[in-house]
């Protein structure tokens, strides 16, 4: 693998001076991806849940492995966790069978030794983290319900930054446009869906978009290339990343965007135009912290605690509080706020 020697790696914008990167590959079931170790330490593993996707190349699932656990590692010093950040991609094979694939990374994951602890992303549901726990235990997102912690710890931010912007955190007759109606767009309008005025919805799967239209009849389906540009006050990326990007930038038609994305900005110029655009940007790896929180809940404990996890998902809000006021008081875009806090942090880590 040559694009994994140094002086490759250092040509990717991804890549960060990250830890360790393991190759995973087994031609006999199919298995090939990327384990991506952005920061870690000798006495705690890092967390990162594991992604199953369709990848052009194996330098485009690098790429995004690079990006992934970097943000990971923003995302645990912001929520106060003590992990480093890191993450897996599996480039999907339909040639292959998928169980295949996934008993032969938990072995990638036994070898490892509880050095990476993940879980599910996009492209991976509960019931396949299940079966590979009967062979591998470096998993988690079993008890507790990540999707659900993601879109609680979403909403709790939703709420702060409503106050500042339209006075009020009663979210009642709020208007959405939410990008993905996966597992945690799906949660989100568990919590929403009473109280809200109009909400968009569109996904590039038509069989979950019907899904998910019959179980919330109110909401409005439109095609994944107009959701951007719905007038709403909360616009909300829960697909894959750069969905922020130079072109979609002026089209927004919302007040604040919020989702659960992971890399949402193409780029921090992108933020830099959704701030003089004057809409709130909040920073992807802040808000949407829930699910490491509970699933780093579930590898600590070993009794379940909704309750538990909910106050530590509830913290969040303090975070989103600090980098509103600041973005407000400086007239500077919340992803750069949130970038010099984490890095600040990640230096002293
Ligand atoms: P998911 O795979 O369940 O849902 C993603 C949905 O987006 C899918 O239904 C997919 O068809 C759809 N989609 C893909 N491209 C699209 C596009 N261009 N337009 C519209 N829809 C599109 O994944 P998920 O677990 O719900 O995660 C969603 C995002 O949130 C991911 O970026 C993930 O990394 C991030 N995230 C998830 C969690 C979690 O707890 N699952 C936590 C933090 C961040």
């Amino acid at each position: 693998m040559n694009i994994l020697t140094k002086s490759s790696l250092k040509k990717f914008p991804e890549y960060d001076n990250h830890k360790s990167i393991v190759y995973l590959n087994n031609p006999k079931t199919g298995l090939k991806g990327f384990i991506a170790f952005h920061k870690n330490s000798k006495s705690t593993p890092s967390f990162g849940a594991t992604r199953y996707l369709k990848y052009k190349s194996e330098k485009e699932a690098l790429r995004d492995a690079l990006r992934l656990s970097r943000l990971m590692s923003y995302k645990s010093a912001m929520a106060g966790l003590k992990y480093g950040g890191a993450k897996a991609v599996i480039m999907r094979n339909d040639k292959f069978s998928k169980e295949e694939i996934l008993k032969s990374y938990s072995q990638y994951l036994n070898r490892l030794s509880g050095k990476f602890i993940t879980g599910t992303d996009v492209g991976l549901d509960l019931n396949e983290i299940k079966k590979m726990k009967n062979n591998c235990k470096y998993l988690v997102g079993i008890k507790s319900n990540p999707e659900k912690y993601t879109a609680i710890g979403i909403f709790v931010s939703i709420k702060v930054i409503s106050k500042k912007i339209f006075k009020t955190s009663n979210l009642k007759g709020r208007t959405y446009a939410i990008q993905g109606v996966g597992k945690v767009g799906y949660e989100f309008l568990k919590l929403i869906y009473k109280n809200a005025s109009n909400i968009y919805i569109s996904d590039t799967n038509n069989k979950r978009l019907k899904f998910v239209h019959e179980i919330f009849p109110k909401t409005i389906i439109v095609k994944p290339s107009e959701i951007h540009k719905q007038q709403v006050d909360i616009y909300m990326p829960c697909a894959l990343s750069y969905g922020l990007n130079k072109k979609s930038v002026n089209e927004l038609n919302c007040k604040i965007i919020a989702g659960s994305a992971n890399n949402q900005l193409e780029s921090i110029a992108v933020a830099d135009r959704i701030q003089n655009r004057n809409i709130f940007y909040a920073p992807d790896y802040v808000i949407n912290a829930g699910g490491l929180i509970s699933v780093v809940d579930e590898y600590k404990h070993n009794n379940f605690s909704a309750k538990r996890i909910k106050d530590g998902v509830s913290k969040i809000k303090y975070t989103i509080e600090k980098i509103t006021n600041e973005s407000f008081k400086k007239n500077i875009s919340p992803a750069r706020i949130a970038n010099e806090i984490a890095e600040k942090i990640i230096h002293k880590m």
